[in-house]
C-alpha cells in the first residue's frame, strides 16, 4: 500500500523528506491493445508537511509497457516516465486530493499520473516499418 502517514510524520517532525514505492498499477489504466505492464511502477517523490496538515508531494512515476507494437504487431517494449504533482487536505471532500483519520492513500493521485503519461501507441523503435500489405 502506498500510504503515508501524517500523523507519524508530525510525531517524529519529519516535516518534509523523500519517499519510494514499488507499485504495482492495475492494467486497467492501459487503453493501448495487447500491452500490458512489465512489472511494478516506481513512485519516488519529495513531500512537504505543512501547519495544517496539508501535504504537497513532487516528483516522479516510472514503468515499462510491454505488448505488441501498435503498428507492426512485433513484439515490444517502452520505458515512460511521467511526473507526480500532488496536493492533499485533511478533509474527505477536497477532489484533488482529500485525505481523513491521518493517512493519505497515494493510489488515486499515482494511478492518475500515470493515465496523464501514458503514451497512445507503443513503438518497437524509430525504425519501425509498419505493417507490409501485399497487392
Ligand atoms: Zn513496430
Amino acid at each position: 500500500m502506498m500510504r503515508i502517514d501524517v500523523r507519524k510524520l508530525n510525531v517524529q517532525k519529519k516535516y518534509s523528506g523523500s519517499m519510494e514505492f514499488d507499485y504495482s498499477p492495475p492494467e486497467s489504466l492501459i487503453e493501448i491493445p495487447f500491452v500490458k505492464f512489465a512489472g511494478p511502477a516506481k513512485v519516488s517523490f519529495e513531500y512537504e508537511l505543512f501547519e495544517d496538515d496539508s501535504l504537497e508531494i513532487r516528483g516522479s512515476i516510472s514503468y515499462r509497457l510491454e505488448g505488441q507494437c501498435s503498428r507492426c504487431l512485433k513484439d515490444a517494449a517502452q520505458s515512460v516516465e511521467g511526473e507526480l504533482n500532488a496536493y492533499f487536505e485533511p478533509r474527505p471532500d477536497f477532489e484533488d486530493y482529500g485525505y481523513t483519520n491521518g493517512v493519505i492513500d497515494l493510489t488515486k493521485a499515482v494511478n492518475e499520473a500515470i493515465m496523464a503519461s501514458m503514451p497512445f501507441v507503443l513503438s518497437c523503435g524509430e525504425d519501425c516499418e509498419g505493417l507490409s500489405y501485399n497487392g
